[in-house]
């Protein structure tokens, strides 16, 4: 058991190479643990000389909730200068990425946090923002930013041979609350679960169809599967942008009682099974689904719905 003090502190606050200076306690107000980096002094970037601080200024930083009360990071940046009149330097902030990421309002493990939480999980901005007690912006520009290095990865995406298209609620905006609409586009056929591909803006064809579009040709033949809700505008774009592929109700969405879609595609069978009542309206449009057919599906893959009872 730990029982330095100055080393219990580090431990509980979990981030490396940093001093703990102390804690600012506001009864009403989240819980502020003020750091400093430990790293050693630099030279100066240009004439490698030996440099001096200039100043230490706080730089708040939203922080994981601690112990179920919301946290900040208050961390006492370095800024340091060259003193060689010579030198044409001037001043500099010390920076540590494993702390926080320039010019985000949030600590870097706070930022993969949100961006989990927000874009696999699908919890809403909003939900996160008032679990560590900050402001909406603060979350949504983090997740922007982490999302984004995301998508510039190239290899991100990979194959994928089942795909869903599926709508959320995104967030209310405004003094009216207004719902604004955004459509997950999933990568069904992970190894382990579900993955979130991306997420487009509304809950039309439109935003889907063009993201689709801007994907490789050959990256779309390789879809067999589409999965999704029974409404139009998914539909629409299957039929528009993936014409060969197999589109499977999405059984959370409008098929009847009794309906099983296997999520994953290693259990994705070749008969999806509708079983339970109904010959109503939900029942014939999801037939309508189960029997689009393309030509090229393999000989033995029986893509449809069988309907029993
Ligand atoms: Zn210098």
């Amino acid at each position: 058991m730990e029982s330095n003090p100055i080393r219990v502190c580090e431990l509980l606050v979990g981030l490396p190479d940093v001093n703990v200076l102390g804690v600012i306690d506001h009864p009403d107000g989240p819980i502020r643990v003020v750091i400093e980096c430990r790293s050693d002094r630099p030279t100066c970037p240009d004439c490698a000389g030996p440099v001096r601080i200039k100043d230490r200024p706080p730089v708040e930083l939203v922080d994981l909730a601690a112990f179920g009360r919301p946290a900040r990071l208050v961390w006492r940046k370095h800024r340091w200068w060259c003193p060689d009149p010579e030198c044409p330097v001037g001043s500099w902030t010390g920076e540590d990425r494993r702390i926080g990421a320039p010019r985000l309002a949030m600590t870097d493990r706070a930022g993969r946090w949100v961006t989990l939480q927000v874009g696999k999980l699908g919890r809403t901005v909003a939900e996160v923002a008032r679990e560590l007690g900050c402001d909406w912006h603060t979350v949504n520009d983090t997740v922007i930013a982490y999302g984004q290095a995301l998508l510039d990865d190239p290899d991100r995406i990979g194959t994928v041979t089942a795909l869903g298209l599926d709508e959320s609620l995104f967030l209310r905006q405004g003094p009216w609350r207004t719902q604004r609409w955004a459509t997950s586009v999933v990568d069904v056929s992970a190894p382990g679960g579900a993955r979130l591909l991306d997420v487009v803006p509304g809950r039309s064809a439109v935003g889907p169809s063009r993201w689709l579009e801007a994907r490789p040709e050959e990256w779309r033949d390789q879809i067999c599967w589409g999965v999704l809700d029974l409404s139009g505008p998914y539909r629409k774009v299957f039929d528009d942008t993936l014409g060969h592929v197999t589109q499977i109700a999405d059984p959370f969405h409008g098929a009847p009682r009794g309906a099983r879609t296997p999520r994953r595609p290693g259990c994705l069978p070749s008969v999806v099974a509708v079983t339970g009542r109904s010959r109503g309206p939900c029942w014939r449009r999801t037939c309508a689904v189960g029997t689009k057919r393309p030509d090229n599906v393999p000989h033995g893959q029986h893509h449809q719905m069988i309907v029993a009872g």
